[in-house]
C-alpha cells in the first residue's frame, strides 16, 4: 500500500512510523589470512559491538559493517530517516518497492547525523532535499555541499520544524550536529534518536556511561532532553525500538 502523499493527511499533522530496514551488525577478524565471523543467529546488534569491542585488542585485524534503524514516516510529507548503506541486493529500494513505493515517492531524507552508515545510501534519492544539521559540517555549508551535494537543507539551532508535524532537537554527544526527531502518532510521541542513544539500551536505561566514555557529559545531557518529551516508542540507531516506560 502506498503511504499517504503530500495533502492527502487531511490537515492531520500525525505520522505513521515503521522500520523498512531493522538495525544488524557484522563482525569479523582476520588473523595470518584466517576469516573468523562472529555473528551468531538471533543476536541483536548490540551484543556484536560488545563482542567487537573485545576483540580489538586481539587481531589486530578486524571489522564491523553496521546499519542503522532506517525508518519510513507517513503523514503531512512521506520521510526516509537514515537511509543506511549501499549494497548488493539494494534492501532500501527493494524495501520501499515492497510497500508500492519508489524514492519517488519520498519528500524528504533526513540523517540524524552524517556518519557514513547512516548516509551512505542517501544516493538513492537524487531529487530530493536531504536534511542535516549543519553542526556535522561545523557550520560550514560549503562542506555540506561537498558531501551531500546542492541539495542539502542545513538545519541550525537547537530545534525546530522540519515539515508540519516533524520536529528535530540537536542532541550532541554522538556527533556535533546529531539530532532527534520528534513526531506525534495515534499512539504518542515518537522521537528518533539515532546515534545519541546507544551503544548499548541499558546505558540508557540506567542514565550511566562507563568512565571515559567519549562526550559522556553532553550525551547524558542529551538523553535528559529526550527523556522530558516522555516519547511513547525511541526508536535508537543501532538497537530496538523501546516502548513506554523508557522515562522511568
Ligand atoms: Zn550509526
Amino acid at each position: 500500500m502506498p503511504g499517504p502523499r503530500v495533502g492527502d493527511s487531511g490537515g492531520s499533522t500525525l505520522f505513521r512510523w515503521e522500520i523498512l530496514i531493522p538495525t544488524q551488525r557484522y563482525v569479523f577478524t582476520v588473523d595470518s589470512g584466517r576469516l573468523e565471523e562472529y555473528n551468531r543467529q538471533g543476536e541483536l546488534s548490540f551484543h556484536r559491538f560488545s563482542r567487537y569491542q573485545g576483540l580489538k585488542a586481539d587481531h589486530p585485524v578486524h571489522g564491523m559493517i553496521a546499519w542503522p534503524n532506517t525508518v519510513l514516516l507517513s503523514g503531512p510529507v512521506t520521510v526516509v530517516v537514515d537511509p543506511g548503506l549501499v549494497m548488493q541486493g539494494e534492501p532500501l529500494p527493494a524495501a520501499l518497492a515492497e510497500r508500492g513505493l519508489s524514492p519517488g515517492d519520498v519528500d524528504l531524507v533526513v540523517n540524524t547525523h552524517a556518519h557514513m552508515d547512516h548516509v551512505q545510501a542517501n544516493v538513492y534519492f537524487p531529487d530530493i532535499p536531504i536534511v542535516v544539521h549543519e553542526a556535522e559540517f561545523g557550520g560550514s555549508p560549503a562542506r555540506a555541499r561537498t558531501g551531500f551535494g546542492e541539495r542539502a537543507r542545513l538545519l541550525s539551532g537547537d530545534e525546530g520544524e522540519i515539515a508540519p508535524g516533524l520536529r528535530f532537537l540537536r542532541t550532541p554527544g554522538h556527533s556535533e550536529g546529531s539530532i532527534c526527531l520528534v513526531a506525534e502518532t495515534d499512539r504518542g510521541r515518537l522521537v528518533i534518536a539515532g546515534d545519541t542513544v546507544g551503544p548499548l539500551p541499558s546505558y540508557f536505561a540506567s542514565m550511566e556511561l562507563p568512565a571515559g566514555f567519549p562526550g559522556a557529559d553532553r550525551l547524558l545531557q542529551s538523553w535528559r532532553r529526550i527523556r522530558e518529551l516522555d516519547p511513547a516508542v525511541l526508536i535508537p540507531g543501532h538497537n530496538p525500538p523501546m516502548r513506554a516506560g523508557i522515562s522511568g
